[in-house]
């Protein structure tokens, strides 16, 4: 694990202010809403969060100086199990009220809220490709995905329904224990149950007393046209599975636009390439070119020149917002031909002449 103070970027006699200003600094630049499927991103926007945990706090921060990591490890008779944040979730549960002034209520991530010790499950998401044909007409996919839910027969307990539960002896049922650290008294979270305060006697088979169990859920999600690449669309409750008779966690379906063959989509209009002869470049022409829904028949006028961009009205993409659709450019590259054939060339000759030109010589074969 990287040192805190290294990891915030600030001195080891930093103030409260400082540490909170630099870690606000970083939670902007890793936050998971600006850098959509970036595990790097992520990764960093956790260590910092686990950073600010500690330095924000005056107590952890006496005993991190003291003892460093170790302060925090299992079993080390410390402040104990603070291993740093895995959860994103979490991490707003902490210090959503970091985030509430930089982003307006605007943030997907919110905090899972506790009322009387029954927690809501965590949040899901969910990656989905969805093609530019999808994206014009909206779509219904079915999706399939791998979840935990609270043990249904042991109703999320871990305990055997039969068997019933013990007072932890510990604790005395307190959930917690009193610990010294150096000067301090700290509570901490009882070892022995984990702060349920109850002891299992004989485990749930269903769930091996953990309480929880893996499933698959399946469900039909419907995408509005005009969704793009880092659309969050919210399903609500169904994320994870809620503790001790918690509500369900909610899915986040973020959308990614595959790649097209032919398009390149910016916002609501569409782009693309198409060659034409130079002949039709001079004269001008009609020529067929593909749309998301078939063909359509672009009119090129004569003197067109390459990159040229000709379009093809309301054939692009409407918005999440609008139902105005955008349109298709294409781009007009002309292709001139490596080899003329011998009367092309005959005939490209005399339209020099005419226009008082000079060009390169006829080549002739030596052998010929
Ligand atoms: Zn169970
Ligand atoms: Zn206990």
């Amino acid at each position: 694990m990287r040192d805190y103070y290294e990891i915030l970027g600030v001195p080891r006699n930093s103030d409260q202010d400082t540490i909170k200003k630099a870690y606000r600094k970083l939670a902007m630049q890793f936050h998971p809403d600006k850098n959509p499927g970036n595990k790097e991103a992520e990764d960093k926007f956790k260590e910092a969060a686990s950073a600010y945990e500690i330095l924000s706090n005056p107590q952890k921060r006496a005993q991190y100086d003291t003892y460093g990591h170790s302060a925090f490890s299992r079993g080390s008779g410390g402040a104990g199990g603070f291993q740093g944040f895995n959860d994103i979730n979490d991490i707003f549960e902490s210090f959503g009220d970091i985030f509430n002034d930089f982003f307006g209520g605007q943030q997907q991530y919110r905090s899972r809220g506790r009322s009387g010790g029954s927690t809501k499950g965590s949040d899901l998401r969910y990656l989905m490709e969805v093609s530019l044909e999808e994206v014009l007409t909206g779509t219904e996919k079915e999706i399939s995905f791998e979840t935990e839910d609270s043990c249904q027969s042991c109703t999320g307990t871990g305990a055997d329904p039969k068997h019933g539960v013990d007072t932890c002896r510990t604790c005395h049922g307190r959930g917690q224990v009193i610990r010294a650290q150096g000067f301090f008294q700290l509570a901490t979270t009882c070892p022995d149950c984990r702060g349920t305060g109850q002891i299992i006697k004989k485990k749930c088979t269903d769930c091996q007393g953990k309480g929880r169990v893996a499933s698959r859920r399946k469900l039909k999600v419907k995408i509005p046209a005009g969704v793009d690449t880092g659309t969050r669309l919210r399903v609500a409750g169904e994320g994870e599975g809620g503790y001790a008779g918690g509500s369900r966690g909610d899915l986040y379906v973020e959308v990614r636009i595959s790649e097209h063959d032919i398009f390149e989509r910016e916002g609501s209009h569409l782009y693309a390439e198409t060659y034409i002869s130079y002949t039709q470049a001079l004269l001008g022409a009609e020529i067929e070119v593909k749309t998301l829904e078939g063909q359509h028949t672009l009119k090129v006028p004569a003197g067109t020149e390459s990159g040229t961009q000709l379009q093809v009205p309301k054939a692009g993409l409407p918005s999440l917002r609008s139902s105005n659709r955008g349109n298709i450019f294409y781009i007009i590259k002309i292709e001139i031909p490596k080899k003329l054939k011998p009367e092309e060339e005959e005939k490209l000759r005399e339209i020099a002449e005419i226009r008082g030109e000079t060009t390169a010589k006829k080549k002739k074969g030596i052998f010929s």
